[in-house]
């Protein structure tokens, strides 16, 4: 159908061109026009292209002065020079594009699991499906928080504004409404519609989707711009910036050494040009970056299997330095299976039975089963009327379908006898104030009878008393005592139950004829003159997983903060149980209002758990937090919570229950709603900052240890140990096999019993400076004893000089195996080389040594002679030395400072 002015039309009108009845279209008629319209998905991000891609991996000022080597080797005919040189270049950029496409492949299928949800009606039910899957016609849930799925024509809203700035540029948000618009209207004009890609700031609403996919006004602008995979970070850049500064040094380096070798050592120049390239190709540390970017993709597949879905690169690198988790404790820390387990009338107080979202179970009084209670049923029916969620049996059980709360109200008011479908279709509601976390209460209106309407309303016990001015009690009133209520809420909290209130109000109709109540009134001035019904007590147990996650955070110094909406002692009881203290400090969020950034940074350090918090309240703690010099994650679903979760070093939005709009606002969202995923992603967000500490702290001294020998023979003026086109070799083999494998690390035994590491810690630091030049001492000694010792034994420099380069890459080897270890690990070959990546690695450099070694073709081209046993021993011995070397100084190094370490760059 062509697109057509829908906001010139009535509702009705819409419902009937796209045939789309109340009760919302059929299962069947849905699949048919998926079918026929196709998924409702504007057309993806064009793959970069593999040719483009490998033409990048050039563009590095590291690979020009390679590539100038090799063009220059082949000016001076040294084709064996020229085409290892060009080997080295090729191999690099050939990792690099695998492994970048492969990087750039799994990111997207992460962010494709990120894909947003809709509600829709179905079958005459609420659904949450894919919103790919909404197709014309569908009957639209949008609620604050949402990003529109698809162009409705609204049919119901309730307070409902909208930021259209994405297509209108229109930053405020927009007030929505089920009127018509004249066909000239402006998109921003167009009230009766909400359009695909905008966001809803407030309220509720209805529509019926109008256009999907490329008929939306987001597709027929070309404004679309879908975000790209960033594989860039500050990290990587900062080597990148790091890798060209070497390269200006090693091209400074090597011009004084030609000159040095020209004319002071008296070198053919075509000769000495060839040393300088060798040595400028052992230096330069080519493959760092691409393997940085590697180390972090490889962190972010691993944080995806353990549910938590990483938006930016960059945030990797933060969580492995997290100081403080605030989180939320509904659905986080606690499982969000909620069940009516007290109630409180102004009469009794009654227990019930039962099991999750089962609708069986007896009430009991005083141990006696309860059949008959009028004020419990009166309660009972509030819960099911002030309420948008259901219930429903489906093949593995009885399941929760909205907000899991009111989902264990209308199992509760089963429980007490009553038909949800029944007394909801006699009360039909007419009106109502959503629940928002700054209000605590959610406040319906219903016709009850031709003359009155009657008000129900539930929410935070406290906000729902200052409404109430007496108690329902044995059919009529009692008088309302603050207190004794008070207490009542008191004695509930403190089992770990949320507590709400319910209270009632009839009403005559404000506005005659149609009979809508104008609850728009409330905006403005609070309800009053309620009759209180009582209180309902919900049991929501904690998370096994989320307890050990916080005994986990207490070993690696990491503290835990719950921030909640919940009455105190509530979240001060879950807090006990889930082991955040003993005896919790509580703060309400109100005691915070007046404090400065200074007294609150002291408070919130002191404090365990927040309760009765807004939104607002979080932005203030992450930022005192941040100005103590923490480094915070911050939890988050609800459309508010967006400033706190941008604020923080590590917003995390929840995947299940989260708004989009908190989504897009963090770094994280976790899939499964769980603390433990926050943990277990710090875990490998400090696994991936170790294993690039690994790669670097591998990688620059073995470079150096190379240039080192060789500089060694040029100063002191004797041949050299081993031949330009040797180091190349050695260059090709080890760089990618043995480095790369260190990316793959699983991280170190104490990386979740460690303090985390100080914010701004550089990687480049004075320790590994000073283990470069240790290196570079023990490569010079293993090259020249090994290159003499067989020199004085009558060995040939050709046999010299293929010993050196075996004894220099076992050298690599040794090192790399105690790059992998921490101080507490055992000197064990098992546990150095427990990966598969490291065996894989040093096989496929050692196959690729008995080629050099014993392969004619490769003998003729790198003047190498076949090595003996003894020789295999010595190289080896050589490479244990380094192990035991590294390993001793590890070892008696006095512990880190807490201070940091001082950064070189
Ligand atoms: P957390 O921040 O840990 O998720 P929370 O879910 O308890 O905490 P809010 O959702 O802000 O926080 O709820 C605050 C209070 O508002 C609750 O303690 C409850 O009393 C009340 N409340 C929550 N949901 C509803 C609702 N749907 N209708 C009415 N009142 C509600």
């Amino acid at each position: 159908m062509e697109i057509q002015a829908w906001h010139t039309l009535a509702p009705e009108e819409v419902a009937r061109v796209w045939e789309s009845p109340s009760s919302g279209l059929s299962e069947e008629e849905a699949q048919s026009r998926l079918l026929r319209y196709g998924a409702n998905r504007l057309p993806g991000r064009k793959q970069t292209n593999w040719l483009k891609r490998f033409a990048l991996q050039f563009h590095n000022p590291l690979i020009y002065v390679l590539l100038g080597a090799s063009v220059l080797s082949g000016l001076l005919n040294h084709w064996v020079d020229t085409g290892v040189i060009l080997a080295v270049v090729l191999v690099n950029a050939m990792i690099g594009v695998i492994h970048e496409g492969k990087a750039e492949n799994s990111l997207e299928a992460i962010r494709r699991m990120n894909d947003p949800q809709a509600t829709v009606r179905r079958n005459n039910r609420r659904k949450r499906i894919p919103a790919e899957e909404l197709v014309v016609g569908d009957r639209l849930y949008i609620e604050a928080g949402d990003r529109v799925a698809a162009d409705i024509r609204l049919v119901e809203t309730h307070q409902l504004r909208i930021v259209e700035a994405i297509l209108t540029g229109e930053s405020l948000p927009v007030s929505k409404d089920a009127l018509s618009a004249p066909a000239e209207a402006a998109l921003g004009e167009r009230s009766g519609m909400a359009f695909s890609g905008t966001l809803v700031a407030a309220g509720t609403g209805i529509g019926i989707v109008v256009a999907t996919a490329e008929k939306t006004e987001m597709g027929t602008i070309s404004r679309l711009l879908r975000e790209v995979v960033e594989l860039q970070t500050p990290l990587t850049r900062q080597m990148e910036q790091f890798a060209r500064r070497v390269t200006g040094f090693i091209l400074l380096f090597s011009v004084l050494i030609f000159t040095f070798a020209v004319f002071v050592r008296h070198y053919q120049w075509d000769e000495a040009f060839m040393i300088v390239v060798g040595l400028a190709v052992a230096a330069i540390p080519e493959g760092l970056p691409a393997v940085v970017t590697i180390t972090l993709a490889v962190g972010v597949q691993r944080m995806a299997a353990r549910h938590a879905i990483v938006r930016n690169l960059p945030s990797v690198e933060t969580l492995g330095s997290v100081s403080i988790i605030c989180s939320d404790k509904t659905g986080t820390l606690t499982r969000n299976e909620m069940m009516v387990q007290a109630v409180a009338t102004h009469e009794a107080f009654f227990t019930l039975e039962g099991q999750g979202y089962e609708p069986s179970g007896r009430i009991l009084r005083d141990g006696e089963t309860v059949t008959e209670d009028p004020t419990l049923s009166a309660l009972a029916r509030a819960a099911l009327l002030c309420n948008d969620a259901d219930v429903a049996r489906e093949p593995e059980g009885w399941k929760a379908h909205g907000d899991p709360m009111e989902a264990a109200l209308v199992i509760f008011a089963r429980k007490a006898g009553l038909d949800p479908v029944r007394v909801r279709e006699a009360h039909p509601r007419t009106g109502e104030i959503p629940f928002n976390g700054e209000l605590q209460y959610m406040l319906t209106c219903h016709t009850s009878d031709s003359t009155m309407h009657e008000m129900m309303v539930k929410g935070a016990p406290e906000r729902v008393f200052r409404m109430v001015h007496n108690v329902l009690c044995n059919g009529g009133y009692a008088q309302f005592e603050p207190s004794d209520w008070l207490a009542r809420t008191h004695t509930l909290a403190s089992r770990g139950l949320r507590v709400l209130a319910f209270a009632t109000a009839r009403r005559p109709p404000v506005r005659g004829q149609e009979g809508i109540l104008d609850v728009d009134d409330f905006a403005q001035e609070a309800p009053r003159g309620f009759t209180l019904l009582g209180l309902v007590g919900l049991i929501d147990p904690p998370r096994d997983t989320a307890r050990q996650a916080i005994a986990e955070c207490t070993q690696a110094g990491i503290r835990v903060k719950m921030i909640t909406g919940d009455h105190a002692v509530t979240a001060a009881a879950v807090a006990r149980q889930l082991g955040i203290s003993e005896s919790p400090v509580v703060a309400l969020g109100e005691d915070l209002d007046g404090l400065s950034l200074e007294e609150l940074a002291f408070k919130s350090l002191t404090t365990d758990v927040f309760a009765r918090t807004t939104p607002e309240h979080k932005l203030r703690l992450v930022k005192a937090l941040q100005a103590d010099g923490s480094v915070v994650a911050m939890t988050g679903d609800g459309v508010n919570d967006a400033p706190a979760l941008k604020r923080a070093d590590v917003g995390v939005a929840m995947g299940l229950a989260g708004t989009e709009v908190a989504k897009e606002a963090s770094q994280i969202i976790l899939t499964d709603d769980n603390f433990a995923s926050i943990v277990s992603a710090v875990r490998e967000g400090r696994t991936v900052y170790d294993n690039i500490k690994k790669v670097i702290a591998w990688t620059l001294p073995t470079n150096g240890g190379e240039t080192f020998a060789i500089l060694g023979a040029l100063t002191l003026g004797l041949a050299l140990p081993v031949t330009p086109v040797q180091i190349l070799w050695i260059n090709l083999i080890t760089a990618v096999a043995l480095g790369l494998t260190l990316a793959f690390d699983p991280g170190a035994s104490d990386v979740m019993t460690r303090p985390p590491r100080p914010n701004h810690s550089s990687l480049l630091d004075r320790r590994l400076f000073g283990q470069t030049l240790l290196l570079c001492g023990l490569f010079t000694i293993g090259v020249f004893s090994v290159y003499f010792g067989v020199l004085q034994r009558g060995g040939s420099l050709e046999l010299a000089r293929t010993l050196v380069v075996h004894t220099l890459v076992w050298m690599e080897i040794g090192y790399l195996l105690s790059v992998r270890l921490t101080p507490l690990d055992p000197l064990q070959w098992r546990v150095a080389a427990a990966t598969p990546a490291v065996r894989i690695g040093i096989g496929l450099v050692l196959m690729c040594q008995v080629a050099f070694i014993y392969t004619p073709p490769l003998q003729r081209i790198f003047g190498t002679l076949p090595l003996t046993g003894w020789h295999w021993g010595v190289a080896i011995g050589c490479g244990a030395m380094v192990f035991a070397v590294v390993e001793a100084e590890k070892r008696l190094r006095p512990p880190r400072a807490s201070g940091g370490i001082k950064p070189l760059l």
